[in-house]
């Protein structure tokens, strides 16, 4: 397999949209970068405008959602943007950002990836740089696994559903190979979903009040509440891309297989900083692909 060039957006796209958990009214604009300059988000409204490198070094945790931090740069609820970033195999961006959390649209990437695919997705001269797994890693977290397991020229993802017997949301799973067509087709528009009791406690605490039906995947007693799945395994398939945005964080390429189970984002960036631990142990800042 040859590495592929890097990519950035020919033109600067946009997506506006309200904060999930902070309901303030955002604006995201992504703007064209050069080889190597990687993804980065920048705070605009805030003095200096400060910046923060989307890779795991800078990872801060939080419930339910992705924060990047580094001094002043706190962005929040990243995972869409960024899996759709990955997802299109867009290497290269500055992403500005008028408040600390990206808008959660309708809890999938479909709008996030509208707007890049918008700004016209465009190949640099650099070369991508490439993490190849060679062995088998498994993270147990709790009720959680993880692992990835060599592959042979692709990343590959499954991610493996279980609430156990008698949740609302059946078992299933979501399994692919991570191509831009592959995402765009069978994985942008999986949305974020809850349960319809939980809506209730985090509208308690002040979440989403800019949230409708609309905005997410509700899920009642029996089923969604006010809209219908866009696929049968939808949550599977979300879960699958929040794996993809946050695995985005190891800052390259990965060809491996990757099978997550009941795992969440806290999984997710432990896989993200163990991939980057062994891109910078190996010898040489490139891995090479024979
Ligand atoms: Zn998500």
């Amino acid at each position: 397999m040859q590495q592929r060039h890097q990519q950035t957006i020919s033109r600067p796209a946009q997506v506006c949209g309200y904060g999930l958990f902070t309901n303030a009214e955002v604006k995201v604009n992504f703007l064209p970068a050069a080889e190597n300059h990687g993804i980065v988000f920048q705070r605009t409204d805030l003095p200096g405008q400060p910046t923060v490198p989307a890779l795991s070094d800078w990872i801060a945790p939080e419930e339910r959602r992705t924060k990047l931090v580094r001094g002043e740069a706190s962005v929040e609820m990243i995972e869409h943007a960024m899996a759709a970033l990955a997802g299109l195999q867009i290497d290269n961006c500055l992403v500005q950002v008028n408040g600390p959390e990206l808008p959660g649209c309708d809890g999938s990437s479909l709008p996030y990836a509208a707007a890049l695919l918008d700004g016209e997705p465009v190949l640099q001269n650099a070369l991508r740089e490439v993490q190849i797994i060679r062995q088998f890693h498994q993270l147990e977290l709790e009720s959680a696994e993880l692992e990835i397991k060599p592959a042979t020229d692709a990343l590959r993802i499954r991610y493996e559903l279980d609430y156990g017997e008698g949740s609302v949301i059946p078992c299933q799973s979501a399994e692919f190979e991570i191509t831009p067509e592959i995402f765009v087709t069978k994985i942008a528009s999986a949305r974020t979903f809850v349960l319809e009791q939980e809506i209730a406690y985090l509208r308690s605490r002040g979440y989403g009040q800019h949230v409708t039906a609309g905005d997410l995947l509700v899920y009642g007693p029996h089923g969604p509440v006010g809209s219908e799945l866009r696929a049968r395994n939808e949550c599977a398939r979300h879960k699958l891309l929040d794996c993809l945005g946050d695995l985005a964080l190891c800052g390259c390429d990965v060809i491996g297989s990757v099978r997550a189970c009941r795992s969440g984002h806290r999984h997710n960036h432990a896989l993200a900083r163990y991939v980057r631990s062994l891109k910078q142990s190996e010898s040489g800042p490139v891995a090479r692909v024979a």
